[in-house]
């Protein structure tokens, strides 16, 4: 007896693209002897199977178990199609790019292993060739123009393939059938080397490792823009990138050539080594080990982590297999501006920083800087999201009813959108303080929309009404959906982490707006549905000089001082007083009496920030948080339960106040003992924790939510986690997007979605 066959429509939605998934389907659909074909289109892929009902079930089932590696399959769903002529044989259509774009673009993957065999592999036509790829690896965000994902839409589309290229581009059975990027000496990008005005194609790579050995600066163009690169080891050249990038303390990033280069220098655990291989290749943020003596002090000074990658790129490969010593590979810019992505812009930008250029010529159509990753209590926690992670798209609760557009706040600046049931968060664009960086922050809003092939019905954006961000969307002239700060970071942490309300979140981080036109920053809010309610602050302390006062802890410091002691504090000769003259005590009194540019805040950053400075540990940072790392970074291996005390003020209809004059008091009493300054740290982060417990506790909600700046505080973060897990709460912390203001967008999302 035959069964009758019927023909039936997949439709299948998620990372499906470019990643080797019609070639799969083709040689399954072959394999089962099913008639048919297969298509990419705005939604994913879609095939037409005709066989008997129980062949098509297992058919289905084996896509989804067989699926390439790359591949996230969100969605299938399987249809009754009209009989239509059956067709004979199984075959690839070319794509169909009419209809909704609901299509999850890839992010660039690192080199895979058949393919980094054949790069080494003197036999191969590709041997040492550095834009070798294939289905399973390669460039894709940083080369995508427009979806769907074929070549003439994507920077590939200069390169006409050579008829070798062709024949494996065309050839279902092959590895590199239907690679976008596919390419060859014959066909594809070449390098080049420049060095002044000199330009040569003949041996740029050795020009370039030679340059590297010598101690020189190079400027590499790799996936997603420029490194500038240099020899670790040189203290001497390290220095001479520091005074050229106006970069003072801020760690760099490292490459090494091997893992084996690598454990030389940190300690590693099995999760950290999977990621420094994994197909996104991040860098992750190692301990040092106290022998590792490889990359000299510049480096990163005072600090026990390393940044550290491994070579992801062909390119990369070729390089460090070349030098076998770790370069420093920092962003190609001048700080804060994004990273430069077109040669003739980097020859003119990092012309005054980089002595030599190793160029090529296959364009980036968008800057995409590394992501840096860490353990955090037992997970991976991204800090910063762009090249291997960007633009994996994230589910949300329930469907959208219009396309939604959120523009993030003004720091570590990221845009999103929502589409059905998925937020697209673009990569790490930057601080928002140059033109580079606002021109790259509405391209991306631009190509989010552009991929996508919608445009936003309306837009979230911070409270702030002085923000880019927040002028960029009043512009779009569509429905404003503004979002409290510290609201939208605690939604963003629970839309990453699939839960809903009611939620006790605690954020804490340097500056957020306050609608009651207080800078906030150490909040705790309940939030259940749209709506928030602040619970609990941190008593209120003034900010003498307004944004400088983010920069010099020592303001933080004499603030704090001024509110236990008055002028008095004046009096008294404390660490954080000692490098003000005296004209600037005056001005910085007048300040703090009469309230001129020292707006009142609860910003737990900026306590930090006063704590380190009072500990004589940093009063005046030369990055972002440096005083708060400095200060963590102090308690280094010992391990105390003691804490300080505390005073939490119920107020009548209004939130509680959490007074941190006992802490202080306690602190400032502990200095003059002479207790040291890493136990008085210790004490003072196991007090900030203790008062995340009791306010769990009074509050009495089971799930509590970690976000903000605050929260990339390993010491803080994992014990507060463990503490909140020991008394029987459930605490959540980030892992895909970043606790800092790069998650911002997202939790504007989940909160614009969540009040329609
Ligand atoms: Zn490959
Ligand atoms: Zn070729
Ligand atoms: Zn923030």
């Amino acid at each position: 007896m035959t069964t009758q066959a019927v023909t039936k429509l997949f439709r299948i939605s998620g990372a499906v693209q470019g990643v080797g998934f019609r070639p799969f389907v083709y040689r399954l659909a072959v394999e089962m002897n099913i008639p048919g074909w297969v298509r990419n289109d705005g939604e994913g892929v879609t095939i037409l199977a005709t066989a008997a009902t129980e062949a098509l079930e297992v058919f289905r089932q084996r896509l989804e178990q067989e699926a390439p590696p790359a591949a996230q399959i969100s969605g299938l769903t399987v249809t009754d199609s009209p009989a239509s002529p059956i067709p004979t044989g199984f075959s690839i259509l070319s794509s169909d790019d009419s209809g909704a774009k609901t299509v999850r673009i890839l992010p660039d993957l690192a080199i895979c292993l058949d393919c980094l065999r054949e790069l080494f592999d003197p036999n191969d036509r590709r041997y040492r060739y550095p834009f070798i790829n294939c289905t399973h690896c390669g460039p894709r965000f940083s080369i995508v123009e427009k979806l769907p994902y074929d070549r003439p839409n994507t920077t590939m589309k200069h390169f006409e393939l050579c008829p070798r290229c062709r024949a494996e581009y065309e050839d279902p059975t092959d590895r590199r059938f239907h690679a976008q990027p596919i390419a060859c000496p014959e066909c594809g990008p070449r390098l080049s080397w420049q060095e002044k005005s000199e330009v040569s194609e003949t041996d740029a790579l050795a020009a370039a490792a030679a340059a590297l050995r010598a101690g020189r600066i190079v400027a590499v163009k790799g996936l997603g823009g420029f490194h500038l690169t240099v020899d670790a080891r040189n203290e001497e050249s390290v220095r001479e990138l520091r005074r050229r990038k106006h970069r003072e303390e801020k760690p760099f990033a490292l490459m090494y050539p091997s893992m084996d280069s690598v454990r030389m220098d940190c300690e590693t655990v099995e999760a950290e080594e999977q990621w420094l291989r994994s197909a996104a290749s991040p860098i992750v943020l190692l301990r040092r080990k106290p022998a590792g003596h490889t990359v000299c002090p510049s480096v990163a000074p005072r600090n026990p982590y390393l940044g550290v990658m491994l070579p992801y790129t062909p390119l990369h490969h070729l390089l460090m297999r070349e030098l076998d010593f770790p370069v420093v590979a920092t962003s190609g810019n001048l700080s804060d501006e994004p990273i430069c992505i077109a040669n003739e812009e980097a020859l003119e930008r990092l012309g005054c920083l980089a002595d030599g250029f190793l160029l090529h010529n296959r364009p980036i159509a968008r800057p995409m800087d590394d992501s840096i990753v860490r353990l955090m209590a037992g997970q991976r926690m991204v800090l910063r999201r762009a090249r291997g992670y960007a633009p994996y798209s994230l589910s949300l609760k329930g469907p959208s009813t219009r396309p939604l557009l959120a523009v993030g706040a003004h720091l570590k600046s990221t845009v999103a959108m929502a589409i059905g049931s998925e937020a697209c968060v673009s990569q790490h664009i930057g601080d928002l303080s140059t033109q580079g960086a606002l021109e790259a922050f509405e391209r991306a809003a631009e190509t989010l929309q552009q991929l996508y092939g919608m445009k936003a019905q309306a837009v979230a954006c911070d409270l702030h009404p002085d923000y880019h961000s927040t002028l960029f969307a009043k512009k779009m002239k569509l429905p404003l959906i503004p979002v409290q700060h510290h609201h939208a970071h605690i939604a963003g942490c629970m839309a990453e982490n699939g839960i809903e309300g009611p939620v006790l979140g605690v954020a804490w981080d340097g500056t957020g707006y306050g609608p009651d036109r207080t800078v906030w920053g150490g909040e705790f809010l309940v939030i259940d549905g749209a709506q928030y309610r602040r619970a609990a602050h941190f008593r209120t302390f003034r900010l003498p000089g307004g944004d400088q006062a983010s920069v010099e802890a020592r303001r933080s410091a004499m603030s704090i001082l001024y509110e236990l002691f008055g002028a008095a504090a004046f009096d008294l000769e404390r660490p954080c007083l000692k490098d003000f003259s005296a004209s600037e005590r005056a001005n910085l009194l007048t300040l703090l009496q009469k309230g001129f540019r020292s707006p009142w805040t609860s910003s737990a950053g900026r306590l930090f920030d006063a704590a380190a400075s009072l500990l004589d540990i940093n009063h005046a940072s030369r990055f972002e948080g440096q005083a708060a790392m400095e200060l963590e970074f102090a308690i280094g291996d010992l391990s105390t339960e003691e804490s300080y005390p505390f005073e939490i003020r119920p107020i009548e209809e209004g939130p509680r106040v959490i007074d941190w004059a006992p802490l202080f008091q306690a602190l400032l009493a502990d200095t003059e003992k002479h207790v040291p300054t890493g136990l008085i740290s210790a004490r003072f982060h196991n007090t900030l924790l203790e008062i995340i417990v009791v306010m769990a506790r009074q509050i009495g909600a089971h799930q509590v939510v970690l976000s903000g700046g605050c929260f990339q505080n390993k010491y803080l973060t994992e014990k507060t986690m463990r503490r909140l897990s020991e008394e029987g709460f459930q605490p959540f912390q980030h892992q895909h997007i970043p606790p800092n203001d790069g998650g911002i967008a997202l939790g504007q999302l989940a909160v614009a979605r969540n009040g329609e």
